[in-house]
């Protein structure tokens, strides 16, 4: 069978509130014409992120009421650390309530003035850890992951000269090396199971440790099954233990693949290092054993950790987000390709060559898919700035990406995103530009007001 079917069916309904256009139209007027400014329960559908943004199951649902909520060493937190052990065999599992405060404690272990860390792509919330740490963090993604026309199946990986070069330049200051799985900041693209390999014996054959940011690690292991060709007959599961027997440790946000509303945790085997972050867990989390998170929060983490590398459940996942990219581009809206795993990216300055990149093209595509159907999707580049830059970036593509949440949306939803990117396509010379009103630094993306421009 070819159909693409949710393996699972639907026990309890969240409703969902049906605008007008001419309603969307002044809501969006109330917003500044920014999508980040519009009520959640105003968006019909909601594709700003796929993080924290799970639906739990059934059995999730009802493990809550089984979460032991002692303040030390509750069961819920050994059925946790049990669920990560499996598949990820490390020492020490410390939960915390999201992937920044894991990152944030494991930046504070291992940096020092001076030092550098080497990841394949950072995430922004990774860079601003480890510079906050006052480490250098820098970013050695293969070309590919630059060249929109590439179609090489892991534009996620690893540059492995480039790594090697700077290990011997630079060895002594490096403490650790990052691999983020799936590379969020490439469009969510793969890394392949050859370069977990190549990159951990580069780091053996120096004596560092190699960190997995893990948060997209079961989307990346269905990936290495459906495009590295040795992996075709492996089980997910098996894909997931050798990909985790190349590491020393992890960061993780189980707001993504771990299939829950909040959690993460940070785990390895340094023996010194795993008490320093202890410490680090006791000053500003809570205990060890529950790191910020509540008894059931753990047990939630538990199962989610199970479901999310069901191999049914990651067919459905991977080749939804196929679905959507295949059925755009056929309507011909210009998408990145490949399709990762977690999200489709529509590459603006393409779509709407007739709008200046002064003029926001990017948020005027969010404008006119928030007017057209109720669906709010998150533009990133010409408005978002990082911290420390006081200008726009130019030298950056002006994306619009469509992060679809785990397990919320059915194939109808969709149909129905692609429906509205075809009506906007078809009627895009009428849609304008906007200039910015207010500038808000340094969260530019989540305050920015704007105000369209009118053809005179
Ligand atoms: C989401 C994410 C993080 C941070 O996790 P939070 O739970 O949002 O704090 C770190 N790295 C990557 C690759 C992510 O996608």
């Amino acid at each position: 069978m070819k159909t693409i079917i949710e393996p699972f069916r639907i026990k309890s309904v969240e409703r969902l509130k049906m605008t007008t256009e001419a309603q969307r139209k002044h809501l969006l007027k109330n917003a500044h014409y920014n999508v980040v400014l519009l009520n959640s329960d105003d968006v019909l559908i909601d594709l700003l992120t796929d993080s924290g943004t799970t639906a739990m199951s059934s059995e999730q649902w009802a493990s809550l009421h089984l979460g032991d909520e002692s303040y030390v060493r509750s069961p819920s937190y050994y059925k946790f650390v049990a669920a990560v052990q499996k598949y990820m065999p490390f020492k020490y599992v410390l939960p915390t309530h999201q992937g920044r405060p894991a990152e944030r404690i494991l930046a504070s272990v291992v940096s020092q003035d001076g030092s550098i860390i080497p990841n394949n792509s950072h995430f922004d919330t990774t860079r601003a850890n480890f510079s906050h740490a006052k480490a250098t963090p820098i970013d050695l993604v293969i070309d590919e992951a630059k060249d929109p026309t590439s179609l090489y199946p892991f534009k996620g990986n690893m540059d492995i000269p480039k790594l090697a070069l700077l290990l011997e330049k630079s060895q002594q200051n490096i403490p650790l090396i990052m691999l983020t799985i799936t590379n969020n900041s490439v469009g969510g693209q793969p890394v392949s199971m050859a370069n977990i390999r190549q990159t951990s014996e580069l780091c053996k054959s120096f004596n560092i440790p190699l960190f997995f940011d893990a948060c997209r690690f079961a989307e990346n292991a269905y990936l290495i099954k459906r495009n590295e060709a040795e992996y075709q007959d492996v089980s997910i599961k098996s894909i997931v233990q050798e990909m985790f027997s190349y590491a020393d440790g992890m960061t993780m946000s189980a707001k993504k693949d771990a299939l829950v509303n909040t959690g993460g945790w940070l785990a390895l085997n340094d023996d010194h290092w795993a008490e320093k972050a202890m410490d680090q867990l006791l000053l500003t989390e809570g205990f060890i054993t529950y790191g910020g998170l509540a008894g059931r929060d753990l047990h939630a983490m538990a199962l989610g950790i199970e479901e999310g590398i069901d191999e049914d459940y990651l067919k459905y996942r991977i080749n939804s987000i196929e679905y959507l990219g295949n059925a755009l581009d056929k309507v011909g809206i210009p998408v990145h390709k490949p399709f990762g795993g977690h999200a489709i990216y529509i590459d603006v300055e393409a779509m709407f060559s007739h709008i200046p990149v002064s003029a926001h093209p990017g948020q005027a595509l969010n404008m006119a898919l928030y007017e057209e159907a109720g669906i709010r999707a998150c533009e990133i580049s010409s408005v978002k700035l990082d911290n420390s830059a006081k200008q726009q970036n130019t030298s950056e593509k002006i994306i619009v990406r469509l992060a679809i949440p785990r397990r919320v949306y059915t194939k109808s939803h969709l149909d129905y995103i692609v429906e509205a990117f075809d009506n906007i396509n078809r009627r895009k010379e009428q849609i304008q530009g906007l200039n910015m009103t207010l500038d808000a630094h340094p969260l530019r993306q989540y305050a920015a007001q704007f105000e369209p421009i009118i053809a005179q």
